[in-house]
């Protein structure tokens, strides 16, 4: 009988991507292939099933994948949160850091209410700034973050530390 394959088996490393040095994590092998994808989606939302969850917020783009996923198994509503300039309605918006230079990202006014319990979920955590923007706008609209949780997370770029030390529940499934 052959082995299980976990998620992580799924997943292809491009060496040098987007450039020299970076060891770039390919997820799209993970979501090609239907077992691997099955197991990823019920290993993320496994930790939340009987748990209240309101909202799945996804951060782009891999999030959407993944969340819109995740929402439609829990039975909740999925929203997502985008870069600068995509989202059609009324946003607020939320300035970090990247390694050159800062991004902004956004989520409608409207798209959670206050007290609303959230999940966060994206493929990959690593100096968790990205979370950290999207945690950010969640708890300004008065959202109640349950967890984050994320397929990858590489521990020595810091990621599971920060959102540790905001107060956040991080789940992931390899490193
Ligand atoms: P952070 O803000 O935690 O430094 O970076 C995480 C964000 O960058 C996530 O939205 C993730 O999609 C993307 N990211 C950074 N490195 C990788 C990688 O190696 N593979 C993938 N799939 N995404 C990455």
């Amino acid at each position: 009988m052959t082995p299980q394959k976990s998620v992580r088996d799924y997943i292809r490393t491009i060496v040098d991507f987007p450039h020299e040095g970076i060891f770039f994590r390919d997820v799209t092998t993970l979501f090609a292939d239907p077992r691997g994808f099955r197991l990823c989606v019920d290993q993320l939302l496994h930790p939340y099933a009987g748990q209240r969850i309101d909202k799945v917020v996804g951060l782009e783009a891999r999030g959407f994948i993944l969340g819109g996923a995740v929402a439609h198994q829990l039975g909740t509503g999925f929203v997502p949160i985008r870069k600068k300039g995509k989202l059609p309605h009324t946003t607020i918006s939320q300035d970090y850091k990247l390694e050159y230079g800062e991004a902004i990202v956004e989520i409608h006014d409207d798209a959670i209410q206050p007290g609303e319990t959230v999940l966060v979920v994206d493929d990959l955590l690593a100096t968790g700034g990205t979370a950290e923007a999207g945690i950010k706008l969640i708890e300004r609209l008065g959202g109640q973050i349950v967890g984050c949780a994320f397929v990858v997370d590489l521990p020595d770029l810091g990621g599971r530390d920060r959102l540790t030390q905001l107060g956040m529940e991080v789940h992931a499934l390899c490193a």
